[in-house]
């Protein structure tokens, strides 16, 4: 087991990296552990048009702006895949794939995944005209031919996108009408390259033994199936929470998220969650920084209180 520390931050999304900066600025001595590149869905993400103070920046940018934040106020990142966490009381045990950490104050931020359509040809097909992010790989499917499926802000964010590559870029979408913020509907809807299948569902993900060559979807309305012919399928149908390595603590919903109060802590003493992990109402970069800070300083309050 290495030093005990100040404050463990688990992820390196916008949320857990404000968090470490906030905890790193009062003085605290902070590590934070992160599984892939510090930036979290950021990374995925083309443009983002509503973080304030820029009109608009790549996701990519605004993570590596957030990630040089927290080196310069000495944060110590470290590698790792989290696997649980224990309460010892006055302090948290973090275990990792490959060493274990101790800290007085845990603050989770990991976030979530992508949901997956679970029909056949989907995992078959995955890396070969299956997608889940359209930053890392719609750049394969120039002049090509897209399904996009969702119908909420990243589905429809990302099909814009995409349009600037694609040929042409439909959305199948189960209701009739767009869960997406109206801006981008109306983006959306003058994109001469979008097009629009409502009250419809994938049912297969087909293709040539190689690749992806289209879906067969079903209205629900008639029930009636058809395939469309594509080359490739993003899909944008939600999200499941990065909790399976927390269950144990009895903090999680129903559904996976972590339950707070509105100063991000846990039913667990001196455990945080903050960022899209959490049971709340607006996953984005704003309310996971909002999150983040707010745990930082309590992560403060609770260290000083103990002292
Ligand atoms: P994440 O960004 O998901 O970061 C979680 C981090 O935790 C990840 O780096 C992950 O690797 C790490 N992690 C997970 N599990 C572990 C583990 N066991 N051990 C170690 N590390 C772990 N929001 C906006 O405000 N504007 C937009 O324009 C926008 N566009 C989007 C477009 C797309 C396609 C998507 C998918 C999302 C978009 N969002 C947008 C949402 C925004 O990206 C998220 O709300 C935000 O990134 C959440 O931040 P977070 O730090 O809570 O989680």
């Amino acid at each position: 087991m290495s030093e005990l520390k100040d404050v463990i931050v688990i992820g390196a999304g916008p949320a857990g990296m404000t968090a470490a900066m906030y905890a790193a600025r009062a003085q605290l001595d902070v590590m934070m552990i992160e599984q892939g590149a510090p930036g979290g869905m950021m990374n995925s993400t083309d443009s983002i048009e509503n973080y304030p103070g820029f009109l608009s920046i790549k996701g990519m940018e605004l993570g590596e702006k957030m990630y040089q934040n927290t080196k310069r106020d000495g944060v110590e990142h470290v590698y790792g895949i989290v696997t649980g966490i224990e309460d010892l009381g006055e302090t948290k045990k973090v275990q990792t794939t490959d060493k274990e950490y101790e800290a007085k104050v845990v603050i989770i931020a990991t976030g979530g995944v992508h949901r997956f359509l679970n029909v056949p040809g989907e995992e078959e097909y995955g890396g070969r005209g299956v997608s889940y992010c359209a930053v890392c790989d719609g750049a394969f499917f120039k002049d090509k031919d897209l399904i996009v499926v969702g119908g909420g802000d990243s589905a429809i964010e990302e099909g814009i996108y995409l349009t600037q590559l694609a040929h042409k870029v439909t959305v199948v979408h189960r209701r009739d009408s767009l869960r997406a913020k109206k801006d981008l509907q109306k983006q959306a809807f003058s994109n001469e390259k979008m097009n629009f299948i409502w009250d419809s569902v994938v049912e297969e993900i087909v293709g040539d033994g190689n690749k992806v060559t289209g879906t067969i979807i079903r209205d629900i309305k008639t029930n009636e199936t058809k395939t469309i012919p594509a080359d490739g399928v993003f899909v944008y149908i939600g999200m499941i929470a990065n909790t399976e390595a927390f269950k144990n603590l009895g903090i999680c919903d129903e559904q996976g998220w972590i339950k707070t109060n509105e100063l991000m802590q846990t039913s667990v003493k001196g455990i945080y969650a903050v960022g899209d992990v959490r049971q709340k109402a607006l996953r984005q970069v704003t309310t996971a920084v909002g999150d983040g800070t707010i745990a930082g300083q309590e992560a403060f309050n609770e260290i000083k209180a103990l002292n």
